[in-house]
C-alpha cells in the first residue's frame, strides 16, 4: 500500500485510490475540482496528507466502533501506525544507532506498558515492512528512544539508516503479548504470574525488552522482584548500554554479568565465549538452588535465532517450563 517516494517519504500508492482522483478532476467542477487537483500535485511531489488522511480516517473508524473510552483519552501510541518526529540520530558502536523520537503531544509520554514493544513501519521493493522494537526510554513526557541494530541487508535497518533529525516515521503500538506491572507480577492475556526472582538473557539488541524491566525495577524502589541478567555480546565493545548496566548493577536487586564470545582485552573479567551451561550453572547458581522447586521464579530471553534457541534449551533443562514462567519477548 506504501511506496517508498524519491525524497525518502512514505505516500500513498493505492491504484484505485489514485484513478478515483484522476476521475474526480476529470469530470468535476468548482471546489471538488480544487480538492482533485491538490491531492494530484501532493501525490506527484510524494508528500503525504494522503497518507496521514488515511491513518486519520481509520482512527476515526475505531474510534466509532470501539467506543472512546475503551481507548482512554491518554492515546500516543495506536494501532493504527501513526508519524512520529525524529529529534536526534546518534551512532552507538558497531553498526547501532539511536533514534530519539517526539511524542506527538509534548506533554505526554508514549503510552507503552512496561513489557510491551512497538511497531516501526516502512515500505521495501514496494513490500510493507513492520518490525519491533522496544524503547529503551519511554517514561519521559515528549520523547522515547529506540536503539537499533542496523544489520547490512536488514530491510528495516536500512531505511532507519538513512533517517536524520526532522524526518518522520511511521510507528505503532503497543504490541507484545506480556506486560510487567511490578513487584514481580506478570501478566499475559488472562493469566498472570507474581515472582520474586527472574533470571532473564538476552544477545546483542535483544538487550532492549530485558532492559525495560530492569528500569522499571531500579525507578520503583517499592519493587521487590530480584533480577539476575546476563547479557551475551560478540566482544566487549559490542556492549550495548555499558554505563547504564553498571549503575543498575549497584542495585542490590539486581546482578548483571556478561558472557562475550571474543574478548579483546586480557584483562577481561567477564565470562567467555557464547552461553553454555557451564555459565548458565554459575551465574544462575549464585541466585537460584538449582536442585530445588522453581517456584517464585521466571525466566526470560530475547536475542539472535540460533542464540535463543540454545537459551531456551538451557532455560528448559534449568526446570523451566515453556509457559508464562519461561517466556520469550
Ligand atoms: C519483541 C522484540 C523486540 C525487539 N527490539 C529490538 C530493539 O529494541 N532494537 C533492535 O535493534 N532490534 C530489536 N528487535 C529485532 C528487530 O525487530 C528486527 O528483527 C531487526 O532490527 C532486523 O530487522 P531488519 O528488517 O533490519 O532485518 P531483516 O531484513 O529482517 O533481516 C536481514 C538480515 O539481517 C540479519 N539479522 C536480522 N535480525 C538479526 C538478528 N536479530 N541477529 C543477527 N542477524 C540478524 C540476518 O542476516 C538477516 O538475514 C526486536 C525483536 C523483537 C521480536
Amino acid at each position: 500500500m506504501f511506496q517508498q517516494a524519491k525524497n525518502g517519504i512514505e505516500m500513498v500508492n493505492s491504484d484505485q485510490f489514485v484513478i478515483g482522483i484522476v476521475l474526480l478532476f476529470l469530470f468535476t467542477d468548482g471546489p471538488l475540482k480544487y480538492v482533485a487537483t491538490l491531492l494530484i500535485i501532493d501525490y506527484l511531489k510524494g508528500f503525504n496528507i494522503l497518507l496521514v488522511a488515511k491513518n486519520h480516517l481509520q482512527q476515526v473508524f475505531r474510534d466509532i466502533t470501539l467506543g472512546h473510552k475503551k481507548r482512554g483519552p491518554e492515546v500516543e501510541l495506536h494501532r493504527t501506525p501513526k508519524n512520529f518526529r525524529l529529534l536526534k540520530v546518534s551512532r552507538v558502536g558497531n553498526n547501532c544507532r539511536e533514534f530519539v523520537f517526539a511524542t506527538n503531544d509534548t506533554t505526554r509520554a508514549l503510552n507503552l506498558p512496561t513489557g510491551q514493544h512497538i511497531h516501526i513501519h516502512c515500505s521495501s521493493n514496494g513490500e510493507d515492512i513492520r518490525r519491533s522494537y522496544t524503547p529503551t526510554e519511554y517514561k519521559v513526557p515528549g520523547s522515547f528512544t529506540v536503539l537499533m541494530k542496523c544489520y547490512p541487508g536488514g530491510k528495516m535497518g536500512t531505511y532507519m539508516s538513512t533517517k536524520k533529525a526532522g524526518d518522520r516515521v511511521m510507528i505503532s503500538g503497543p504490541v507484545g503479548h506480556l506486560t510487567y506491572e511490578g513487584n514481580g507480577k506478570f501478566k499475559s492475556g488472562k493469566h498472570s504470574i507474581t515472582i520474586r526472582k527472574l533470571c532473564i538473557c538476552a544477545g546483542g539488541t535483544g538487550l532492549t525488552p530485558a532492559f525495560q524491566i530492569l528500569k522499571h525495577v531500579q525507578d520503583n524502589p517499592h519493587d521487590n522482584l530480584q533480577i539476575l541478567f546476563l547479557y551475551a555480546s560478540s566482544t566487549e565493545q559490542h556492549i550495548l548500554l555499558q554505563e547504564e548496566l553498571e549503575v543498575m548493577n549497584k542495585d542490590p536487586r539486581i546482578t548483571v554479568a556478561h558472557t562475550v564470545s571474543r574478548p579483546i582485552s586480557q584483562d577481561w573479567d567477564g565470562y567467555s565465549g557464547r552461553v553454555c551451561k557451564d555459565i548458565f550453572d554459575d551465574f544462575y547458581g549464585q541466585g537460584i538452588d538449582l536442585e530445588s522447586s522453581l517456584d517464585g521464579f521466571g525466566a526470560g530471553y530475547c536475542g539472535p535465532p540460533k542464540f535463543e534457541k540454545v537459551v531456551k534449551e538451557l532455560f528448559t533443562d534449568m526446570g523451566f517450563e515453556k509457559n508464562i514462567s519461561l517466556f520469550r519477548w
